[in-house]
């Protein structure tokens, strides 16, 4: 299972990837977490990237890509990966396909999740991560039980920098100019499967399994 998770940022891409890596056992590969990681440890990747993140602009295809090549050559990736937030150019997916050939993988599916604007802006200004192990949640369709601990490991819930308002605006439209275009270029790769993300979570991840054909 080589699978790309698709989809602007708010679709729910970090919250179906949670279920499929449980159910596939693959490994979660997401850029915005490594980079978030590297900027909690003070690495020199967290630096160069927080400027692009706080502006919700794109941290470099060169920097990006270079992550995830040293990532999908790790051994747990032999049994499968599961991308998510990446590739989101099209110099990235085309980087990609060269990773892959070097490691002889080829991709199975990309799942693009599809979400209107207005939806997407009132999940990502509503959206709580936990500090400790990341999962995710939101304040009105999916709150945790006490109000800002987390249900799985009572770790402290917190709005992440780029969930304002001011930043959502802007990230979306850096996704229509420079992500949205991918769909097409898997599209005519044939890969491509679209799930409709503006139903319940259980729905979508049903929803996705059908389109991976492994109900
Ligand atoms: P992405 O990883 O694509 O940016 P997330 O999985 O973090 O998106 O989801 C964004 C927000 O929307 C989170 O607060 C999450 O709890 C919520 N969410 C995700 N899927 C749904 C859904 N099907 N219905 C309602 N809210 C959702
Ligand atoms: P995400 O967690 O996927 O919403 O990503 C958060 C931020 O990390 C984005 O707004 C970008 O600044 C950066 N980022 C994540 N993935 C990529 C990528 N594939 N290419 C460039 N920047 C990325």
């Amino acid at each position: 299972m080589n699978i790309i998770l698709m989809g602007p940022p708010g679709a729910g891409k970090g919250t179906q990837a949670e279920r499929l890596v449980e159910k596939f056992g693959i490994p979660h590969i997401s850029t915005g977490d490594m980079f978030r990681k590297a900027l909690k440890e003070g690495t020199e990747l967290g630096l160069k990237a927080k400027s692009y993140m706080d502006q919700g602009k794109l941290v470099p295809d060169e920097v990006t890509v270079g992550i995830v090549k040293e990532r999908l050559m790790e051994t747990d990736c032999q049994k499968g990966f599961l991308l998510d937030g990446f590739p989101r150019t099209i110099q990235q997916a085309d980087a990609l396909e060269k990773i892959l050939a070097e490691i002889n993988k080829d991709l199975d599916a990309v799942i693009n999740i599809k979400v209107i604007r207005d939806v997407l802006i009132e999940r990502l200004t509503g959206r709580r991560v936990c500090k400790a192990c990341g999962a995710t949640y939101h304040i009105l369709f999916n709150p945790s039980r006490d109000n800002n601990k987390c249900d799985k490991c009572g770790g402290e819930l917190y709005q992440r920098d780029d969930d304002t308002l001011a930043t959502v605006g802007n990230r979306l439209d850096v996704y229509e100019a420079q992500t949205a275009p991918l769909i097409e270029y898997y599209k005519q790769k044939g890969l491509l499967k679209e799930v409709d993300g503006a139903q319940s979570m259980d729905e979508v991840f049903q929803d996705i399994c059908v389109a991976l054909g492994r109900e």
